[in-house]
């Protein structure tokens, strides 16, 4: 539970900001504003996600990632939050965290757009 430790409807409210960016993303309107939110991990949607990530994973004890959603280009090899390499160099020996990039720092990952 996220709220107060007797309540999670932050995060569902929080779900409904995801999927609300999303459909504008996927039905074209407001398309850019959408992605933002969903790629940058700067935006206010990633920071609220990277709370609840951080809130989560002091309950539980374990690490939780924020997927960053790519779809324009490729990333970058750097992290865009913390700018360390973040190539998941393990990707092909361990299916453990099967994403292309990954920073533990900041608890991100992305996969590249399959075009
Ligand atoms: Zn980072």
């Amino acid at each position: 539970k996220t709220y107060d430790g007797t309540e999670y409807f932050d995060l569902l409210g929080w779900q409904k900001a995801y999927r609300a960016c999303d459909r504008q993303f996927f039905e074209g309107i407001g398309e850019r504003h959408g992605y933002k939110m969903m790629h940058d991990p700067n935006s206010l949607l990633s920071k609220e996600a990277l709370q609840y990530c951080s809130i989560m994973e002091e309950k539980t004890g374990k690490p939780f990632y924020y997927f960053l959603f790519t779809y324009y280009k490729k990333n970058k090899p750097v992290c865009p939050k913390c700018g360390e390499p973040w190539v998941n160099q393990k990707h092909a020996i361990s299916r453990k965290i099967r994403y292309d990039f990954v920073c533990h720092q900041c608890r991100l990952v992305a996969d590249d757009p399959n075009f």
